[in-house]
């Protein structure tokens, strides 16, 4: 197999030349380590162990072969560390943020969409799913990359699911075995799917949390779920409806859902939520999976009862923003012209990968081109195609995943973060991991 192939060609380079400093990274232990990872002469547990790295404490990444990292000490020593309980720290998060600034993480996942949002308030996650990397617990993308950036948080305060798609939710629950969730938002369409029959249990059994959705306020329904992976009756507590009230996050933030409605389409992407953040006199605003209409170029007008014609015909002018998240994946079917216009944003993230949605990997190219046009593109499937197209690359890019999961499948290279600053023009740049 070549991939086997590939990680000889690693590990005879690493082994011959060990101390060649190849990532400006820090190496720390991960969640699960209570007293202290191993620091080892070689990499097999059968050396000798040389130091202790012990939670809170940090080491540089020197080097990295398959299954172990090459790191340094305070005092200078070097070792080998079992990347099984270790991440690498990203140096995107670091700092704490101070009072007006704000960080949007577009969290590389492979094939779907997580926007994890920081304030000096709140934190804020927008989906959590993927088509191809789904692991759960300690290797769940979606939590790896949160402790990696922020290893203090516990409490997620707005947990929103734009629609019940699986690349939108299928993570969502080791978000809720690792934090303390307060608010979810979600339109409140059923998909009976055992993905999403997962998420509405852990959201109903999460203590404290408050449910939204756009059905009803304080009141009750029921949804029965007969997937052989997840089944039985989820009684549906209601608080507060989503309503177009902005919803205040900290001193300088606040949220808007621009379109939300629970309408069975046929299509759930047709229910996506779209919600507006206003960050710090910045403005954030988060498509979903929102539509224009069928596979088109830009230039088409949205069909009448896309969301994007919805948004433009009820409120044109709430649409501009500074960063556009951009709307199912950056496919021809979103990000009309006229769409886009009225956002007039100066920095597009794209949240794609390698699987092909119906045939067609994302982002389609007219839709860059388009968006390219109009300001800055960052896109998160850049590594991902690197693992088609070249894989001496794409060994090298798969173990630069964050977390412990250096698995085969997609992202994790190209986690986008745009920073948010008092006085300072905003900006957007990828994390750590790709040069
Ligand atoms: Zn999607
Ligand atoms: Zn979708």
């Amino acid at each position: 197999m070549k991939l086997k192939s590939c990680f000889a060609v690693l590990l005879l380079s690493t082994t011959v030349l060990p101390t060649a400093p190849v990532i400006a990274n820090d190496i720390a232990p991960s969640a699960r380590v209570s007293s202290a990872v191993l620091v080892r002469e070689g990499p097999s547990t059968n050396t000798a162990i040389i130091a202790r790295l012990r939670p809170g404490e940090t080491a540089t990444l020197v080097d990295q072969i398959s299954g172990w990292y090459i790191i340094q000490l305070a005092d200078g020593t070097r070792g080998y560390v079992s990347k099984a309980w270790t991440i690498i720290k990203v140096d995107a998060g670091d700092e704490p943020l101070i009072a007006g600034s704000h960080k949007i993480h577009v969290i590389d996942v492979g094939t779907g969409l997580a926007v994890f949002v920081e304030g000096p308030e709140f934190a804020l996650l927008y989906d959590a799913g993927s088509q191809d990397d789904l692991h759960g617990g300690e290797e769940n993308r979606v939590v790896s990359y949160i402790r990696a950036v922020r290893p203090d948080l516990s409490r997620i305060d707005h947990l929103i699911l734009s629609h019940p798609h699986k690349d939108h939710l299928q993570l969502m629950p080791a978000v809720f075995d690792t934090y303390q969730v307060r608010n979810i938002w979600e339109s409140g369409r059923v998909n009976k799917t055992d993905g999403y029959c997962h998420f509405l249990k852990a959201a109903m059994t999460e203590q404290g949390a408050r449910y939204h959705d756009a059905i009803a306020s304080n009141a009750t329904r029921s949804v029965t779920f007969t997937g052989s992976g997840c089944n039985g009756t989820v009684n549906v507590r209601q608080a507060d409806m989503m309503s177009t009230v902005p919803v205040e996050l900290g001193v300088t933030a606040k949220m808007q859902f621009l379109y939300r409605d629970a309408h069975p389409y046929a299509d759930p992407n047709g229910n996506s939520v779209v919600v507006r953040l206003d960050l710090g006199g910045k403005r954030i605003l988060l498509a979903g999976d929102a539509e224009g209409g069928e596979r088109e170029l830009p230039s088409t007008s949205p069909s009448p009862r896309s969301i994007e014609a919805k948004l433009l015909d009820c409120c044109a002018s709430e649409l501009k923003a500074d960063v556009l998240v951009v709307g199912h994946h950056g496919s021809l079917t979103s990000s009309r012209a006229e769409f886009l216009d009225a956002v007039n944003a100066s920095i597009y993230a794209i949240s794609s990968g390698t699987y092909a949605y119906r045939k067609v990997r994302l982002p389609d190219a007219e839709i860059v081109a388009e968006l390219e046009s109009r300001g800055q593109v960052l896109r998160t499937d850049r590594g991902d195609a690197f693992r088609i197209a070249d894989e001496s690359r794409a060994c090298e890019m798969r173990e630069r995943k964050i977390g412990p999961d250096a698995d085969e499948t997609p992202g994790g290279c190209d986690n986008i973060v745009i920073t948010i600053e008092e006085n300072s023009p905003i900006t957007a740049k990828y994390s750590g991991l790709v040069d």
